[in-house]
């Protein structure tokens, strides 16, 4: 596969409502949008790390240069045979998963649509339509409450909190007394530690599906640990870069739920390593989010159909996050159903005039 050209777009888009975590309140998304040409055909890819690192380390200003200055390049001297092979070609620079992961998601696209197939086909996805769930930002507890009852109304098959010490077992009970039954998970996002035992204890009480990375954002050891402690399932998030790092987590059993985020785990090969690895252990994975563009979101939505993927992932509605999107289809779940976007590739077209208005920078990288 011959690559004529990478684009890269520095894109801003406001979301509706500012999104709360325990590490950081965001107004709108800040994403990188790479797109790549070949012998007239189109492929995009998306950038989902942020302009400061408080998610994993990486951040837009590293991301925009190596893409610039060493995985274009490469890519545009070297082509490719297959898109499986570019993780392993780049593997020479070191770390950087999300950067990566935003070219060769690019190039995967490009590739289904140069075959003419949607992209779920390569990856073995047999479903057209995936049951998603919500992540809802924190809020009063009033308002979380009233959140989760919009959610529940309208079919979300999942509802995901975030919670911070001090922001968890008031919240959970508040939760838990509306809505005793439905699928329920937390996300501390890596804010406690080992001594908050008696806390993380105290949540398992409320029948929680898993309890997502609540100790820090790069260990597996007092996960491991914590384990040991509560009853609760643990997921890791922030902590699994790689499909090294996710067997050496369930090798030391930190965890028994896998979140796959495309981005943070290096591209679309390695999801596909990691769901072999999981599918062979009976580990349950599921499809996390970064509240992505239309163009990370298709991507995501595909992936979701490989059959390991068991619990309903992050990819809700676009309209829940944004007023109006770069891409001209609508990314929208019915009664907790998303549809795979139909078409060759993630069978998504970008709406011009609105990149265009959202574009704060671009660059063009040639042979
Ligand atoms: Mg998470």
């Amino acid at each position: 596969m011959r690559i004529d050209e990478v684009e890269l777009r520095l894109v801003e888009l406001p979301y509706r409502t500012p999104f709360k975590t325990s590490f950081s309140s965001e107004e709108g998304k800040v994403a990188i949008i790479v797109t790549v040409r070949s012998q007239g055909v189109e492929g995009y890819g998306e950038g989902t790390m942020d302009p400061f690192p408080f998610y994993r380390e990486e951040c837009t200003v590293g991301a925009w240069h190596l893409l610039q200055h060493a995985f274009a390049p490469d890519l545009l001297q070297h082509g490719c045979e297959h898109p499986s092979e570019l993780g392993a070609r780049w593997a020479r620079w070191r770390g950087n998963p999300m950067a990566k992961s935003a070219l060769e998601a690019a190039v995967w696209d490009c590739y289904a649509r140069q075959l003419g197939v949607p992209l779920r086909t390569l990856l073995g996805g047999d479903r057209t339509e995936i049951p998603v769930g919500a992540s809802l930002g924190m809020s009063s507890i009033p308002e979380t409450v009233e959140n989760v009852a919009r959610h529940v109304a309208q079919g979300y098959k999942r509802v995901k909190l975030k919670i911070e010490p001090g922001w968890d077992v008031e919240l959970l009970s508040a939760v838990r007394a509306d809505f005793p039954d439905i699928e329920l998970t937390v996300d501390a996002n890596s804010a406690y530690t080992l001594a908050d035992v008696d806390t993380l204890r105290a949540i398992d009480e409320f029948g929680l599906h898993y309890i997502e990375q609540p100790l820090h954002w790069d260990d597996m050891v007092e996960h491991a640990q914590l384990a040991t402690m509560i009853r609760t399932e643990l997921c890791l998030d922030e902590t699994l870069t790689s499909p090294v790092r996710v067997r050496d987590a369930l090798d030391m059993k930190a965890c028994s739920v896998v979140n796959v985020k495309v981005a943070r785990v290096g591209g679309v090969q390695s999801v596909r390593e990691i769901h072999e690895l999981c599918v062979s252990r009976n580990v349950p994975m599921w499809c996390g989010g970064m509240l992505e563009t239309g163009v990370g979101r298709s991507l995501n939505i595909h992936l979701a159909t490989m059959p390991g993927f068991v619990f309903p992932g992050d990819t809700a509605s676009a309209s829940r996050t944004y007023a109006r999107d770069i891409v001209e289809q609508r990314l929208e779940a019915t009664n907790g159903i998303m549809p795979v976007p139909e078409g060759a590739g993630t069978g998504v077209t970008l709406d011009r005039p609105f990149l265009d208005e959202v574009t704060t920078k671009t660059e063009v990288v040639r042979a």
